[in-house]
């Protein structure tokens, strides 16, 4: 797609530069930080007992934490060593050994009592297991056993009847590509996985926008690039080694702006431990922070387009790139027509921002000739996700940031695998290659030699209220087959996530460990089968980071603590396939991972140069280094779509918050630390404003209770930066005040931000007393949005 290929790493600057330390104490004595070098010396504690293959995983495999990529110890962006603790957190997963048989075998109830912190801790799944109705432990079974039984049951099934699930956990490429293909052999198309639910929207913005949904630019583009802006991403907490990169870009004079309710203390100050400089005094990462409104970021860009549209006025050229904009984007008139007609009085009201702050960084996006825009999930998960994301790529169109270097667009990854998830079709809109669309299924239909049904599959959260349909429905789901995932700590509403998964008949957990979800009943059986590691997957695998680089990593020898009975997922995949359809199975069965890095070749064309990926260390980059290189992008007409949408209306009443989550010391859903190291922040915290709390006469630390329809969360106010009538809580704990079936318009991913009612504890559980809490909850249950 683009012509340019991306140069490699380079060198970061070794100069000291005091004006960016965060304090001249030494390792931040006395402030609150996290301790990288004793959580290291911890970790490597708790991976004693298999060292040596701990130690290669590292230096060889490509990491399965975040989705920033690295390969061994080495990235394609800076040069010298990139590793940090949430790559040796995740690290456990692959060194441990298996879970003791009286615990496996325990009393349901008994493993019931355990968080998914302590049943990961527990050990990995040894082998096939079942549990049927009545039964009160899980046992032994056999992989034929096992196979057969889930092979008998779909075979019984309309396809419209099962689902496939991918989580995002270290799942290669491979077993991304066989899955999506077994699924459509099979005959559903309800097939999805974890990274639509954290990024779909941006992949849907961004081909509307500019004709592909993938980032545009490299993490090279940071480092002299004259704004680097954050959206609603705390990317040093989700991808640590980013503020490497960061800093190296501060060395170069990037200017880091950060949009975020809450100002996220790791994106304020960070002490980088791969640099002496910054491990010693620390850096002080953002240049400036913008407090948003949960929700009010249309506005806000609105704001920012609106002074720009102003400021042509008075002189032309002075903020648009017009000759950019004539050679390459379309819908000019019409977005400067809905900008100008929205009020500064709504702008300012929605984003929560004043006009001379908004103004303020219009200005220094006007005078700069570069920028490079990065978002993430405090963008991603509304109701309307894509309009958000649609704006960012409205404002890199109209300054002409974009297709070149130190520009451009890029979406933020949560996991290691994500980003090829959908371009390998496990995805109900998508094929590979493509959307989910006429002309794609023949292609893939030639391919593959065999039929794709027709019909939309569907999303994951439609998958699972359809478990609670009437027995008779054609779409009834009966049968999930689930490689990872935690539905129950991931998605909204778990009281009715846990009534849907045992409303199933039988529900497959492919996975490494146990987690809450495996525990819940069946109505006919739940059978987990035991998964290997990417590491262990003979032939290696490769994942595709936020950047597009696809990394293969190796198969990795030397585990002492070896699950002899766990497989490769792509091969359970293929045995399945056999069993339900013995006769054709031959169409997507391969014989190693090299024939299906072939096949994902030919099946989307962006990874022709993946088959060539064959020993560690080896990396290429789909698309080039820049997509929409020179401004030409790949939609019918060559040219970049600008999107006008209105301001979203959240629904929220005098004296009403909204809610978002945020992440402690976690990755993903997998929690670490019960405190946050960066600000003290208990998992129960409700983060709040100390102006919001003097209003409502709630001290500091005081027991509160967040409410609305839909659920209840008691916490303890914590007062911080965030703007006000704004409140965060943790992912996934707060889960339980959003409720099901708000979706995403366009990708369908739920929304997790609502409105909710704040009070004291002690005046909530008095009313509750006195019986009028059910009447006033139920009074509420319109008003979300
Ligand atoms: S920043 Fe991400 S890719 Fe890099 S080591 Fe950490 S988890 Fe792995």
């Amino acid at each position: 797609m683009g012509k340019t290929q991306h140069p490699g790493p380079v060198k970061i600057s070794k100069k000291p530069d005091p004006s960016l330390w965060v304090s001249k104490v030494p390792f931040g004595v006395g402030k609150i930080k996290p301790h990288h070098f004793t959580d290291t010396a911890k970790i490597a504690w708790k991976n004693r007992d298999n060292l040596g293959y701990a130690t290669s995983i590292i230096t060889k495999g490509v990491c399965d934490g975040c989705a920033l990529g690295v390969s061994g110890l080495y990235d394609q962006t800076l040069k010298g060593p990139h590793v940090c603790t949430t790559r040796l957190n995740v690290l456990r997963l692959n060194t441990m050994p298996a879970v003791k048989a009286d615990i496996l075998h325990a009393d349901i109830d008994e493993l019931r009592q355990y968080s998914s912190a302590e049943l990961r801790e527990l050990g990995r799944i040894p082998y096939p297991l079942i549990r049927r109705p009545g039964e009160r432990k899980f046992s032994r079974l056999s992989w034929d056993d096992a196979m057969d039984m889930i092979a008998a049951k779909m075979k019984k099934l309309d396809p419209k009847q099962y689902a496939f699930f991918l989580t995002a956990r270290g799942i290669t490429n491979e077993s991304y590509y066989v899955a999506g293909k077994v699924a459509r052999f099979l005959g559903t198309n309800h097939i999805d996985n974890a990274s639509r639910i954290c990024h779909s929207p941006s992949k849907t913005a961004l081909k509307r926008s500019i004709g592909v949904g993938a980032s545009t630019s490299n993490y090279l583009d940071w480092i002299g690039t004259d704004v680097l802006l954050f959206w609603g991403s705390v990317a040093s907490n989700s991808s640590p080694v980013s503020t490497k990169y960061m800093l190296a870009a501060k060395k170069k004079g990037t200017k880091i702006i950060v949009v975020n309710p809450y100002r996220e203390p790791a994106m304020d100050n960070y002490w980088v431990p791969s640099n002496m400089e910054s491990a010693m005094f620390g850096t002080k990462i953002a240049d400036d922070f913008y407090q948003v409104n949960i929700g009010g970021d249309i506005a806000f860009m609105h704001g920012i387009m609106k002074h720009w549209f102003e400021m042509e006025q008075e002189k032309e050229g002075s903020a648009i790139n017009h000759s950019f904009v004539q050679d390459h984007v379309n819908n000019y008139d019409e977005l400067k027509q809905t900008v100008m007609d929205q009020s500064w009085e709504d702008i300012i009201d929605s984003s929560g921002v004043p006009k001379e702050r908004i103004i303020e960084l219009s200005t220094l996006l006007a005078n700069s000739k570069n920028a490079v825009y990065a978002w993430a999930l405090g963008l991603t998960m509304h109701s309307f996700a894509t309009d958000n994301i649609s704006q960012v790529a409205n404002l890199a169109l109209l300054r002409g940031h974009l297709g070149r270097e130190y520009a451009g667009l890029m979406p933020f990854r949560g996991h290691s695998s994500v980003q090829g998830s959908g371009e390998m079709g496990a995805d109900p809109f998508v094929l590979p290659g493509s959307d989910f669309n006429d002309a794609n299924i023949e292609r893939m239909e030639k391919l593959w030699n065999f039929e794709i049904p027709k019909w939309q599959g569907d999303i994951v959260g439609v998958t699972l209220e359809n478990a609670v349909l009437p027995e008779d429905h054609e779409r009834k789901i009966k049968m999930y087959y689930l490689s990872g995932g935690n539905f129950l700590e991931t998605m909204p509403d778990p009281d009715f996530v846990e009534q849907a998964l045992s409303e199933l008949d039988i529900r497959v957990h492919q996975d490494i460990i146990l987690n809450t979800s495996t525990l819940v009943d069946a109505k006919e059986a739940v059978i987990v089968l035991p998964a290997k590691t990417r590491y262990e997957q003979e032939g290696g695998g490769t994942s595709t980071s936020t950047e597009r680089m696809v990394y293969f990593s190796p198969e990795i020898e030397g585990n002492k603590n070896q699950v002899e009975e766990a497989r490769a997922e792509w091969k359970i995949y293929i045995d399945l396939a056999k069993r339900v359809k013995p006769e054709t199975a031959h169409l997507v069965d391969f014989k190693d991972g090299q024939s299906i890095r072939e096949e994902i070749a030919k099946a989307n064309t962006n990874y022709d140069g993946v088959q060539h990926l064959k020993k560690q260390g080896d990396v290429f980059q789909w698309g080039g280094a820049w997509l929409c290189e020179d401004g030409i992008c790949p939609t019918p007409d060559g040219k970049g779509n600008l999107i006008s949408v209105d301001i979203p209306d959240l629904g929220k009443k005098d004296g009403q918050f909204v809610v978002t989550s945020r992440r402690g010391k976690q990755f993903n859903s997998m929690v670490y630390k019960e405190k946050d190291p960066f600000n003290n922040a208990g998992r129960y915290d409700v983060l709040m404003n100390a102006e919001d709390g003097r209003r409502l006469s709630i001290a500091e630390g005081e027991g509160i209770v967040v409410y609305n329809g839909f659920g209840v969360f008691q916490g303890r106010a914590k007062f911080v930066d965030i703007a006000k009538g704004n409140l965060e809580v943790h992912f996934p704990e707060g889960n339980f005040l959003l409720p099901r079936g708000r979706y995403e318009k366009y990708a369908g991913i739920p929304d997790y931000n609502i409105t909710v009612t704040v009070e004291k504890a002690e005046r909530f559980n008095a009313r509750k007393d006195t019986q009028y809490l059910e009447k006033r909850i139920d009074d509420l249950e319109t008003e979300a949005n």
